[in-house]
């Protein structure tokens, strides 16, 4: 078996389609060598070995062997030897999974490093000071990846070394000061471990090549999969490439760069770079980073000369490299590359991370400059993302107090509670409060705190630090390098404004402004990108997406957000207002049929009243309205004091409604007296529900001229006779409300499809319905038998331990839930080919779940109104 692929000298076993067996920074590699882009040559271990390794505990017979011969071509295409005492060549060993995981596995620099080797650079570049700042590099990252001497030892006796020697400054320290600086690191090496750091460069390679695939199940890599639903057998790649040197001296340099602004993705290059630098030095913002552009050092009102200056000629052939990948690769790119001596090479490249804004915009954009069609375009955008264009941003007029200013990493408002480590942002999170996490800089080790928190502010770190990176990938508000921050144990100080623990600031995550205080926010703006894209995942959807809503604010909110219709009025939450509730609870507690009666014709006027608001709404759309559903005793109240108000508003004796609360009582209310059992029960309630339905459809057909679609819904029917029998109960009424009205209009009567015995017998059920509606929350609980308000506890360890891929509640359950949904859909349909099916549960929200409703060939799927855009775009995902 083919486990080494080597690339160098323009060519290239592997090229960029072979991502799931190269990981994705291999694959790039291979595909730059090919393009002919200056990329120093190396090879990549395929992400099998990874899986063989870690099942077996060992390499697969044939792997030294190809790694020996791949290395042979790389020395060849370097003109140097690995473990030369002459002319030595250094590696660099990089992980790389399929897709990108920011700062989870650990890079090793510099390595086949030794006394011996050390000696061969210096001979070679005539620099020692060069040579044993590699050296110590190589020798403090080897440690700590490989070796796990942490990183911090090592930063002590640099510090230490400084005062003694009195400087500051890494670049101002000697090669003797470095060479002393390597020996200590040895020595400590030898007392934390037992045992000698490996002299012998093969040993080194071998080393950090088992690191790197160990690393894969460190437990940040564990999270950051978890969060991400990275499968745990992907496994990564090896790349072992040949070192490339930023740190030789001032025609050095070590940058990264975007080829569109990833936080807004307006079409301009935007990058960092630092002069004598190697590999993390940009990354882990230890010195201030320069701009790649003159643009983007006039944006930041910088001092600092850009590289477009410093080094016109290599800046303008950084440029052409960018354009020609963008080109290449049709997306944005975010690249690495190193100048050594004048000469550029490039390290990775990869489609960048962006906020969801700057994917919506350069999704835009590239169908507009023909780059892309709309359906690649809408497959560039994360659903879920969108999520972070639809909440509230600064309200510009709002008082604030701006304490400080930092670089806006990723954008939105966000306002919390500061917080200065991880576990404390998660308690606190944990308890329901809102956390502002307040940090030097963050490390792969803060990524629970960032999640939990509304928003980060870093003290140190660039636009392409680690928490910048991670924050815009989470969708979190951040500014970073923030440098009037100074924090000092659980306070700090942002210019002259102390802060403690506890206090509220808030962030504009777009200008790098922080204030004191929360500051009031207000509505996004959903025109422009955002409208021209929602039109294109319209024309590509097929499903329709419609909205949950019982009121008509919530209604326009959806309307606004692109829904054509609702999908489920749950009428319930109509009962209770004020006055409402008091006849709604005389009619539960009526003990004549005259008497509910009465109570009931004193609803509906209000009910017709909130129809006919949720109507004007929706014009023209479907309005699905689902009549009464939860138990009864959920309207009336189970404490004395409540009883006795209810007692005086009715007037009947506090005895009697005592008893009536007794006997309303239900061991289990979820499976008890509801839903349509309430219509057979008590059919004067569902006839007032469709007499008020009817009557505001009329209305509005009569004086204002509108189209309107009323969907009267049954819920919670299992039986075929059920719904016979309160179908043409309602019939009845909606007839004779027209033919008063002398108006005739379309309406349906249907189902929801909740239970599994109505799936099953959809064929039957179909017969008397004009529609389906899977109401798949209930039918979760009733098909897995899992209470949604009682799950919590145990769902949570369901889904830690594997046994259920996701909660069931979240995203649906397609083999068990999802069956019963498609077995009701092709049996409704076998029955009536044309019968209209929906989705009203959570689901109807969730992109997963989406994908899995279009293979099942629904008409739309209703959610919430702040989820309708995300479903829009699943949907239309799902139909590419
Ligand atoms: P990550 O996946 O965390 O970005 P990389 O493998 O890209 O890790 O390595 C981190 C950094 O190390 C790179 O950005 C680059 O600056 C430096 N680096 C990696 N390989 C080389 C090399 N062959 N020559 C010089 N620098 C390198
Ligand atoms: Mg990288
Ligand atoms: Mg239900």
């Amino acid at each position: 078996t083919k486990f080494v692929y080597f690339f160098g000298n323009g060519q290239a076993d592997g090229d960029a389609s072979m991502k799931n067996l190269l990981g994705g920074k291999g694959a790039n590699l291979a595909e730059m060598t090919r393009l002919g882009v200056p990329v120093p040559s190396g090879f990549t271990i395929s992400t099998e070995v990874c899986g063989l390794y870690l099942a077996q505990g060992g390499y697969p017979a044939g792997l030294k062997e190809q790694v020996a011969t791949a290395l042979g071509k790389m020395e060849e295409a370097m003109g140097a030897t690995f473990g030369s005492a002459e002319n030595p060549l250094l590696l660099s060993v990089r992980s790389g999974a399929r897709v990108s995981m920011p700062g989870m596995m650990d890079t090793v620099l510099n390595l086949g490093l030794n006394d011996t080797t050390v000696e061969g650079m210096i001979s070679r570049t005539g620099d020692a000071r060069f040579a044993y700042d590699s050296y110590r590099r190589f020798v403090t990252m080897y440690s700590d990846v490989v070796l796990g001497v942490a990183h911090h030892h090592f930063e002590e006796m640099i510090n230490a070394k400084k005062a003694q020697v009195g400087k500051k400054m890494d670049t101002e320290m000697s090669a003797d000061d470095w060479k002393d600086l390597v020996g200590q690191f040895k020595a400590k090496v030898q007392q934390e471990t037992g045992k000698p750091f490996p002299e012998s460069p093969e040993d080194q390679l071998w080393g950090a090549i088992g690191a790197v695939f160990n690393s894969w199940n460190i437990p940040r890599a564990i999270v950051y999969r978890k969060l991400n639903d990275i499968p745990e057998e992907w496994g990564t790649a090896v790349n072992v490439q040949s070192m490339v040197f930023g740190n030789m001296g001032e025609d050095c340099a070590t940058g990264v760069a975007f080829t569109r602004d990833p936080s807004t993705g307006e079409n301009r290059f935007y990058g960092e770079y630092l002069v004598n630098a190697q590999g993390e030095d940009v990354v882990a913002g230890i010195r201030t980073p320069h701009q790649v552009t003159i643009e983007g050092k006039n944006r930041q009102d910088s001092d600092l000369a850009a590289m477009e200056e410093e080094l016109p000629e290599l800046y303008k052939e950084l440029y052409a490299v960018q354009q020609r990948l963008e080109k290449h690769y049709s997306d944005m790119q975010d690249i690495e590359f190193t100048i050594q001596q004048g000469k550029l090479w490039l390290l990775q490249t990869r489609n960048g991370k962006r906020t969801a804004k700057a994917a919506l915009k350069i999704a835009v954009d590239m169908v507009n400059e023909g780059m892309i069609d709309k359906q690649t375009a809408i497959m560039r955008v994360a659903p879920d993302t969108l999520d972070q264009l639809l909440h509230p941003m600064l309200d510009p007029k709002a008082d604030r107090t701006v304490v400080g200013k930092a670089l806006p990493a990723s954008p939105g408002a966000a306002t919390g509670m500061v917080v200065f480590n991880s576990d404390d942002a998660e308690k606190w999170a944990e308890e329901g409060k809102k956390v502002m996490l307040v940090r030097d800089e963050t490390s792969p080790e803060d990524i629970h705190g960032m999640h939990s928190a509304q928003g980060i502010i870093t003290a140190r770190g660039g636009m392409t630090s680690h928490a910048a990176v991670v924050a815009r990938g989470m969708g979190r508000p951040c500014v970073s390098g923030c440098s009037e921050l100074h924090i000092s144990g659980n306070s700090c100080k942002i210019g002259s404004l102390e802060v403690k623990e506890g206090d509220w600031l808030t962030i504009d995550g777009s200008t790098g402004e922080i204030m004191q205080g929360q500051v009031a926010t207000m509505d996004p703006e959903l025109s422009g990108d955002f409208a021209t894209f929602m039109e294109w995942a319209e024309e590509i959807a097929r499903m329709k997406v419609r909205t949950n809503a019982d009121n008509p604010e919530d209604a326009r909110t959806a309307r606004n957000f692109g829904a054509q219709g609702i999908g489920l009025c749950r009428t319930e939450h109509m009962f209770f207002g004020a006055e409402r509730i008091i006849n709604m609870r005389g009619m539960i507690l009526a003990e004549n049929d005259d008497d509910r009666r009465k109570s009931i014709a004193k609803i509906l006027p209000y009910q017709r009243e909130d129809f006919e608001g949720l109507f004007r709404e929706m014009k023209g759309f479907p309005v699905t309205i689902r009549l009464l559903d939860p138990p009864l005793h959920e309207f009336i109240p189970h404490d004395e004091e409540g009883q006795q108000e209810v007692a005086e508003s009715t007037g009947m004796p506090l005895e009697k409604v005592k008893a009536r609360v007794e006997s309303l009582k239900e061991f289990n209310p979820m499976l008890g007296h509801r839903g349509c059992r309430l219509g057979v029960s008590y059919p004067e309630v569902y006839e007032m529900q469709a007499q008020a339905i009817m009557e505001a459809a009329c209305h509005l057909v009569k004086n204002e001229g509108y189209t309107i679609i009323p969907e009267i819904m049954i819920p919670l029917v299992g039986v075929v006779s059920e719904l016979k029998l309160l179908r043409e109960k309602c019939a009845a009424v909606c007839e004779k409300v027209m033919q008063e009205n002398g108006v005739k209009l379309e309406y349906m009567i249907g189902t929801m499809v909740e239970l599994p015995r109505a799936a099953v017998t959809a064929d039957q059920i179909a017969a008397e319905a004009d529609f389906f509606s899977f109401g798949t929350n209930d039918l979760t609980q009733t098909t897995m038998g899992i209470s949604r308000d009682d799950s919590g506890p145990f769902l949570k360890e369901y889904v830690d331990k594997n046994l259920l891929p996701k909660d069931p509640f979240v995203s649906i359950d397609q083999v068990g839930v999802g069956g019963l949904v498609r077995m009701g859909a092709e049996k409704g349909r076998s029955t009536k080919p044309g019968l209209k099916l929906g989705v009203c549960g959570e689901h109807g929200g969730d992109p997963d779940s989406i994908g899995f409703f279009e293979t099942v060939g629904l008409d739309y799927v209703s959610c919430s109104p702040y989820r309708v855009p995300i479903a829009r775009l699943a949907a239309a995902q799902a139909a590419v």
